[in-house]
């Protein structure tokens, strides 16, 4: 049995695919003429096999993505597109690597250049084909993430959370990884499609080999190469037991997110793709209080159009119908990169040029992404977060973008939700400290525990060595959020919280003491979240949270903590 860092509950039975990484180097080079043919040759057949593999893909797919499969065999087969490439070849006499390189991006760019929305974004399907070509031609294993065979196992060194984002979910039964942390995007987002995943574990894509039958437990972190019958014994009735338990949360589907005495509060789901908040309202989340609009940027090759963004949000807006969905602008930087936006290296990410620094800085691309947030909110019930504020300033240059952007659609007539509610995420001390002061010129707060506690700490979120020290117990940590949700309730304005904190039912007493309005989590946490409120007494949490206050060490918090839900 072999040993990692559980990061997503659960049991999966299946079939390692190891992805491995691979380094492309495009090389020019300067061919003869009696290789043109040779070259030729080896183009069409690159583009045969990309054919022939997305036929086979067709037939497993319908709607929407055989749509985007039936357009690909259409570019594919377009002799304008190809003749750029065999020209380069022919009268160039370039390679085939890079004649694609050359053919396909002068294609691409023509294709970006229309002014029809719809077509510009097309390029994108372009440059896709292109690198899927570039695969064959180099021999590239490649494989791909979003077309999976049943019950897989993906081992990865570390997954990008834009890899996850592509990830076929309904194939994967877990995911091991030997990087990364709890609180990694790509963690996160194992969680929301409840599939179980295991980091930490050392040399992992050298230990198996594909095909290796495995069997996971994403709770301990547990690993059975070619399980036993006692083995897959023992973890079936771990998974008869997590059924059961979800069986028993089945009752709290249909009551109110309130406390013994009366407090309502509010139990949201933090979602990464719009398709997801299917997933928020299948787990009865009452609204979405963070859209992490991000991944909609890292699924993609290139930078989205307003449009593709107003079509996300729209999905959004009208799947959640009446309930409120918070839509958070580009939180780019830190761990997450945006390769086509070309940002240096920093030496410090976590603190540097982030969110929504890079937006400010950025305003045509803050502003596409504001104007498809506002067309979408004419469809349901929308809100806006900026994330990352750390002054005054910077939530009122953020707020005079809006205010350039409806002044736009409004002389374009173009109507969206008037009454749009403004929001800012208190994820740095220094925001959480003027609370009061941000709360006047706001419209509610949303508590970000996972980047507040590494920058109270200064621990950075997604470093093992020093994971110990990364903790939610913190009293500095505490006291933080009581300063922003007392500074919330200064002005009337809701406090919510979309750290991962706010799912832990350990936690849970603690910020419902404090006065927490909206709690954001991952979906699948809800119902525990909805049976953990309704057992509590809202005055017995105060009390309990005034006693936490007075503490001096993370260890006596979590202690006391768990002494008060055991009891
Ligand atoms: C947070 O920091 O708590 C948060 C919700 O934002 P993210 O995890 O996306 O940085
Ligand atoms: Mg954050």
């Amino acid at each position: 049995m072999l040993k990692g860092k559980g990061v997503s509950n659960g049991i999966g039975f299946g079939n390692i695919v190891i992805l491995k990484k691979v380094e492309r180097k495009i090389e020019k080079k300067t061919i003869e003429s009696a290789q043109v043919e040779n070259e030729l040759e080896r183009l069409h057949e690159a583009l045969r096999e990309v054919i022939d593999e997305t036929e086979i893909q067709m037939k497993h797919i319908s709607g929407t993505e055989a749509d985007i499969m039936q357009a690909y065999l259409m570019i594919l087969q377009d002799p304008s597109l190809i003749s750029e490439t065999e020209n380069a070849i022919k009268n160039s006499h370039y390679n085939a690597e890079y004649a694609v390189e050359v053919g396909f991006n002068s294609v691409i760019q023509i294709f970006e250049n229309m002014d029809d929305a719809y077509m510009a974004s097309r390029s994108r399907d372009i440059l896709d084909i292109k690198n899927r070509v570039l695969g064959k031609l180099l021999k590239e294993e490649t494989i791909d993430l979003s077309n999976l065979k049943p019950n897989t196992i993906i081992v990865a060194t570390e997954l990008t959370t834009s890899e996850t984002a592509k990830l076929d979910f309904k194939n994967v039964s877990g995911i091991i990884t030997e990087m990364g942390g709890e609180n990694s995007h790509t963690s996160i987002m194992a969680r929301t499609h409840t599939i179980p995943a295991i980091t930490k574990v050392e040399e992992a894509t050298k230990l198996f080999k594909d095909g290796d039958s495995v069997a996971i437990n994403g709770t301990s972190g547990e690993i059975y190469v070619n399980p036993t019958e006692e083995e897959k014994q023992k973890l079936l009735t771990l998974e008869k037991q997590l059924e059961e338990e979800k069986t028993e949360l089945e009752k709290y589907r249909d009551k109110e997110s309130i406390t013994k005495d009366g407090t309502k509060v509010k139990l949201y789901a933090n979602i990464g793709l719009p398709s997801d908040a299917e997933i928020a309202l299948k787990n009865t989340a009452e609204g979405v209080g963070l859209l992490r609009s991000e991944f909609l940027y890292m699924d993609s090759d290139t930078m989205p159009t307003e449009e593709d963004q107003f079509e996300a949000y729209k999905q959004v807006a009208e799947i959640m119908k009446d309930k409120e969905a918070i839509i958070r602008t580009l939180d780019i930087g830190g761990d997450k990169d945006l390769k086509y936006l070309n940002l240096e290296k920093e030496a410090n990410p976590f603190l540097g040029y982030r969110a929504i620094r890079l937006c400010l800085d950025n305003p045509k691309i803050f502003k596409i992404q504001l104007r498809a947030i506002l067309r979408a909110s004419a469809f349901g019930k929308l809100a806006i977060m900026f994330p990352m504020i750390s002054s005054i300033e910077e939530l009122r240059a953020a707020k005079q973008v809006l205010e350039e952007c409806k002044k736009e659609l409004d002389n374009e007539n173009v109507s969206y939700d008037k009454n749009i509610q403004v929001g800012i995420m208190i994820e740095i001390p220094s925001a959480a400290l003027i609370a009061d002061k941000l709360a006047q010129e706001c419209d509610f707060f949303s508590i970000g525990t996972n980047d507040l506690i590494q920058y109270t700490v200064a621990v950075e979120r997604g470093n093992e060595k020093i994971s110990k020290l990364y903790t939610k117990y913190h009293p500095a940590v505490i006291k933080l959020i009581k300063q922003a949700i007392d500074g919330a309730h200064l002005s009337n304005i809701t406090c919510g919280m979309c750290g991962e904190a706010a799912g832990d039912p350990l936690y849970i007493p603690l910020l419902i003491g404090l006065g927490l309005d909206e709690f954001s989590m991952n979906s699948n946490n809800i119902l525990r979240a909805r049976r953990t409120i309704n057992n509590l007494d809202k005055e017995i949490c105060k009390k309990l949270s005034e006693e936490i206050l007075q503490m001096a060490s993370a260890e006596e918090v979590e202690k006391r903590l768990r002494e008060f839900v055991n009891n």
